[in-house]
């Protein structure tokens, strides 16, 4: 066999010369009235991209807290789950335990609210809310990027409804 240790660094020139760059202020920055000025498409290319820096966030969130609690499964060492009714410690191994995977659930809800918000928007029917069917303004959904219903409606409007 010979040892072809031959450096091919070649840069084949990648003639892809479309890279389409969307100048999309942050959408963070923008005043209120900035943000009515949009066009739809800029404000829901804006949501897109808080949707999925929120997904990323909960879904880092969720694995730490699950491996957080895996570590403390391992120290609270399987076989002697009896309470000690006299050092009292193995149960509070077990309580951050189950603190974490009520938390990395939690975290999991809300990647799961972001994903049908991220569907709501391949629908078309995004920033709708879901009980009155009245447009949700902009600011709410910017400070909410995954809201269903308006502030009335989040607020107990049903008994507004008739
Ligand atoms: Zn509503």
């Amino acid at each position: 066999m010979e040892k072809s240790t031959k450096d091919k660094t070649q840069t084949s020139g990648n003639g892809s010369s479309d890279s389409a760059e969307v100048v999309l202020p942050s959408l963070a920055e923008l005043t209120d009235e900035e943000l009515e000025a949009l066009s739809d498409e800029e404000f829901l290319a804006g949501q897109g991209e808080l949707l999925l820096a929120e997904k990323n966030l909960l879904l880092e969130q969720a694995a730490s807290l699950k491996l957080e609690a895996e570590r403390l499964a391992q120290e609270a060492e399987p076989g002697e789950v009896q309470f000690d009714e006299e050092s009292g410690e193995g149960g509070t191994t077990t309580v951050d335990r189950e603190r974490n995977l009520a938390l990395a659930s939690q975290a999991r809800a809300g990647v799961d609210e972001v994903d049908e918000a991220l569907r709501r928007m391949a629908g078309g029917h995004y920033g709708v809310c879901a009980n009155c069917h009245m447009p949700i303004p902009r600011a709410r959904l910017r400070a909410l990027p995954y809201a269903r219903l308006c502030v009335k409606c989040k607020a107990g409007g049903l008994s507004a409804l008739r």
